[in-house]
């Protein structure tokens, strides 16, 4: 049986710490092979640009849940080449799609928050489980100002949902605001499903676009509760 790699005692940080800082941090307490999780949100991407001098320090994974908008391949495709990324995709397990489409149908996420969560599962959870496999630590875009599901996060975590391995979230303390002026300022390559009203993007079934004023997740899932707008990778 597989032991959770140990960690030293993880450093805190204050709001107004630089990504880089925190990432370095991360990188020195995980002393071992790291991956980046992209899903070509522009956290996601923005996260890729800030780490450009270190690339070679990291694999770039994403997941392939086959239900994605066609402009997050089309975004996927320009990250890669812009940033020279070969990027690692995974897809869901074949038999198990084929089984929970034969039994429940196309759309069985919408008829309860259950079915929605076996559905992340599938095309989500466990690929993201294998896309782990091997490495000591992840990167995330996460931000405490996405959804108040993250609040609690910190910048660095053992994430004992997989398998003890570290979480460094570098953004972690940055606004909506300070992201999109990134973006604008460095001409990051952002999903344009972003100027049409989508501040978050995941599966198309499973997205729309929000209208002034509503929370930036508030066109996820948008007939769930708050409390239930994760799709499982960043279980605490
Ligand atoms: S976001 Fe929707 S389509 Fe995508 S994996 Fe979750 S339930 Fe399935």
């Amino acid at each position: 049986m597989s032991r959770a790699k140990t960690f030293p005692a993880l450093p805190t940080f204050c709001p107004d710490a630089d990504p880089l800082e925190i990432f370095r941090a991360g990188l020195a307490a995980a002393n071992g092979p790291m991956t980046l999780a992209c899903s070509f949100s522009i956290d996601d991407v923005v996260l890729i640009d800030l780490l450009k001098n270190h690339l070679k320090e990291l694999t770039v994974f994403a997941l392939d849940t086959g239900r994605l908008p066609e402009e997050t391949y089309e975004v996927a495709e320009t990250v890669s080449q812009r940033y020279g990324i070969a990027i690692q995709w995974y897809f869901p397990e074949r038999a198990a799609v084929e089984q929970l489409e034969r039994e429940k149908g196309l759309f069985s996420f919408r008829e309860s928050v259950a079915n929605r969560k076996e559905c992340c599962f599938v095309r989500k959870v466990e690929p993201l489980h294998r896309a782990l496999s091997g490495f000591a630590g992840w990167v995330t875009g996460l931000r405490r100002a996405q959804s108040v599901t993250r609040e609690e996060l910190a910048p660095l975590e053992i994430d004992s949902a997989n398998g003890g391995l570290l979480k460094i979230s570098p953004l972690l303390y940055w606004s909506d605001d300070q992201v999109t002026n990134y973006a604008s300022e460095n001409r990051v390559p952002v999903n344009r499903l972003h100027r049409e009203g989508y501040p978050s993007i995941g599966c198309a079934p499973c997205t729309r676009a929000v209208q002034p004023g509503e929370h930036p997740r508030a066109g996820r899932w948008w007939w769930e509760g708050p409390e239930h707008k994760e799709c499982g990778l960043h279980k605490r």
